[in-house]
This record gives structure tokens, sequence and C-alpha cells, in this order.
């Protein structure tokens, strides 16, 4: 459940975020598309606490995002994201990667820590790369162990910045099958990607930000099949 009201970002002179709302309830999967410099990473990140708005609120779960820094720290640890920009850390193994911010950001204890990121990584199909370094594994393998560091986090919610950019067809669904399985367990999630088979794939409501603004929204089959405005028309012709 996300409630956006008004909000405003700008950077100096230019208005990225121009009076944005938002309120939907039982939906899980939000996936946001739109042009490049629309302002959906700038979305992304102010709902990860990582950017604060000129104005507006945003309620998460009936919980109202924090602007000073004190509650940002607090609430930021109560969500998993995975961006691009967020690598994994080089020096580390794939496991040390998920269980050190379990033991030095959530206070969990090594033993538990290392039996949680294992379960994950299991399930991702990962166990057996668990003691590799991020430049013995694949693009795919890599952004993996990044949705898994965020998932054994046990956040609140799951924001994802074009998990998929710089990855090639074999590995954008090898994503596509992760984030499905995140699907499945009703985790409440915000991607935002280029890809539309993505989106149509993994989106229970798909939201067009262009202009800083939400121009169209709604279930996947009819964004896509049956786009109202010309904006959207042209993008998705465009970019198919
Ligand atoms: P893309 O699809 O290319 O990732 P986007 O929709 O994610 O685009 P944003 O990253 O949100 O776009 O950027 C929106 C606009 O805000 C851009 O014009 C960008 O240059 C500007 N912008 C974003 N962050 C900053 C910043 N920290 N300082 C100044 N300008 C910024
Ligand atoms: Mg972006």
């Amino acid at each position: 459940e996300i409630k956006i009201d008004n909000l405003y970002k700008s950077f100096g002179e230019q208005v990225v975020l121009n009076g944005l709302n938002l309120d939907i309830k039982d939906i899980h999967s939000i996936v946001i598309i739109g042009p490049s410099g629309g302002g959906k990473s700038t979305l992304l990140r102010i709902l990860a606490g990582l950017e604060v708005s000129d104005s507006g609120e945003i309620e998460v779960n009936g919980e109202r995002i924090p602007k000073e820094e004190e509650g940002l720290h607090e609430y930021r640890k109560s969500i998993g994201v995975v961006f691009q920009a967020f690598n994994l850390f080089p020096h580390l193994t794939a496991l040390e990667n998920i269980t050190l911010p379990l033991e030095k950001v959530h206070k969990i204890p090594a033993k538990d820590a290392k039996e949680r990121a294992e379960i994950l990584l299991k399930r991702f199909g990962l166990f057996e790369h668990e003691g590799k370094y991020p430049h013995q594994l694949s693009g795919g393998q890599q952004q993996r162990v990044a949705i898994v560091r965020a998932m054994a986090l046990k956040p609140k919610f799951l924001l994802l910045d074009e998990p998929t950019s710089a990855l090639d067809p074999a590995l954008t669904k090898e994503i596509l099958e992760a984030i499905k399985e995140l699907r499945k367990d009703k985790k409440d999630m915000v991607l935002v990607t280029h890809e539309m088979e993505f989106a149509k794939g993994v989106a229970d409501c798909v939201i067009f930000v262009s202009g800083g603004k939400i121009v169209e929204m709604g279930p996947p089959g009819i964004v896509f099949e049956n786009p109202k405005t010309v904006e959207l028309c042209k993008f998705l012709g465009g970019v198919d």
C-alpha cells in the first residue's frame, strides 16, 4: 500500500517531480516505465529514503516516510534496494556480501546471518557460487546476489532500479525468474525497467511516469494493449 500526495522535487532550476500523486492498495508489484530523464529513479530514491522531496508526503503501509535524517536512517534499514549503482563489494565473496550487512547493520549473529543467506542462495540457484568474488560471477549471478542481499534484510518492501540493464536476454530472463520468485512471497516491490516484456511479466500495476507525473497507470494488459495518451503510445512505439 503506497500513498503519494503531491510530491515535488527539483534539482536547481529543473523540476523533476512535478506534483506526483499515487494511491494504491492490495497491489504487490508496481512497475514504473517512462522516458529517460522522466524522474523514475528520483522517485525510487525518495521511496528508498536516499533523497528527500521538496514537498509532498509519502505513506507506505500507513507509515509516513520521515524527512529528518534521524528518522530516515532507521527507515532506510527497513527497505531493500537493488540499484545498478549499488554494486556488490568487490573484496567480499557472494556469501559475505549478504552476511556482512546483516551482521554490521542489523546486528544479527554471524551464524544466523549465514543460515539466512544460505537458504536464500539455494533458492536463487547460487549456493555453489557462495565462495566466489563478484568478478568471478556472471552479470546475472551478481544481480541475483544483490537481490538476495536485499531480501535477506527482510525488508518491508523492495525497490529495484533497472535490475536487468546491461544484461543480455538470457540473463534478463534469469532475473525475471528471480523476481517472479519474489512475487510468490507477495513481497511488495517497486521496479523500474526499460524492458516492456519484463514489465508485462512481473507487474500487478504499471505506472507510466513522464514529465515528473504519473501519466497513465493500470494493469499491464490495459496499459500496454490500450494506451490512452499520445505520450504513452509514442513511448511504447519508440521502445518496441
Ligand atoms: P533513466 O530512464 O535515464 O534512468 P529516470 O527517469 O530514472 O531516467 P532520473 O534519474 O530520475 O530519471 O532523473 C530525472 C532528471 O533529474 C534528469 O534530468 C536528471 O539529470 C536530473 N537529476 C537526477 N538526479 C540529479 C541530481 N542529483 N542532481 C541534479 N540533477 C539530477
Ligand atoms: Mg533511472
